[in-house]
């Protein structure tokens, strides 16, 4: 890095960015990416500067969803100038620094999270009302060196509805408490199906967000469902193209969650 001091003192009047959120789950695959990914677009819909810190470098997802191609190029400044999505996301992935998509990011814990703190740090992100922050998935030493190494204003804990029972979500929530973070909120992901007439099924199990909101103290920002359109979107690199209620319901609660 540039020899630029991190500390965990968060919120001082100069620092231009105004808000640093990581998303974090307990495993993989429950859709951690995809919330950061639609809740950063549905922040940009309403007019904020946001970013997106890809940490999570063992399967960089994010770069891939906004169909952002190419390489991070020098800033005027000497720092690395971040990508844009076509909507004015400004992204940061690992992804970006592979010589091929495909290669895997074989790399240890105190690496990742080294390569993570040089994304905050390095990255010219200018004036950002938010950057998000997709933290490596699980409770191992990867995802917590990140989170004491980001001076973060809060956490999001994304689940599914049959986490709760194998206890991995309170994995995670013990460890934001450990490390005495904020939980801004929780999102319930692949909630349930509804086919095109309105009914809903619960094909995970019933919801916990009641649970969720007991055990944390935070509120559920979140109650998502399971739609292939969005699966497609994804793949297809236009994650920005998606709009669907439950994801602005999800933004406009993260929004009123951090006034309060
Ligand atoms: P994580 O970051 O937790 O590993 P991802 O966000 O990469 O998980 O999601 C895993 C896969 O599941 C992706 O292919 C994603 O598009 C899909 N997915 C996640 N949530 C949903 C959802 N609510 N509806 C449809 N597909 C989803």
């Amino acid at each position: 890095g540039r020899g630029v001091p991190l500390t965990m003192a968060s919120g001082a009047p100069d620092r231009k960015i105004k808000q640093v959120i990581a998303i974090m789950s307990g495993k993989g695959g429950v859709g951690k990416s995809l919330v950061t990914g639609l809740l950063a677009v549905s922040l940009r819909r309403q007019g904020q500067q946001v970013g997106i810190l890809d940490g999570d470098i063992t399967g960089p997802s994010i770069a891939r969803m906004f169909g952002t191609k190419g390489q991070p190029t020098k800033s005027a400044n000497g720092g690395i100038e971040p990508l844009r999505s076509k909507g004015g996301i400004k992204i940061v992935s690992m992804n970006m620094f592979l010589e091929k998509e495909s290669d895997p990011v074989v790399w240890r814990g105190p690496m990742i999270s080294s390569a993570i703190k040089q994304f905050y740090s390095d990255v010219d992100w200018g004036n950002l009302d938010y950057l998000l922050v997709d933290l490596p998935p699980g409770t191992s030493d990867a995802p917590m060196t990140v989170m004491q190494a980001l001076p973060l204003d809060g956490v999001i804990v994304v689940s599914s509805p049959q986490m709760l029972a194998t206890m991995i979500v309170m994995k995670c929530i013990h460890m934001v408490q450990q490390l005495k973070g904020s939980i801004v909120g929780v999102v319930e992901n692949m909630a349930y199906f509804e086919t095109p007439n309105g009914e809903r099924y619960e094909i995970f199990g019933p919801g916990n967000g009641t649970e969720l909101v007991a055990m944390t103290g935070a509120p559920l920002l979140g109650n998502l469902p399971i739609d292939s359109v969005l699966t497609t979107l994804c793949d297809a690199g236009r994650v920005e193209e998606y709009y669907a209620e439950a994801y602005e319901e999800m933004a406009a609660n993260f929004i009123n969650t951090l006034r309060i």
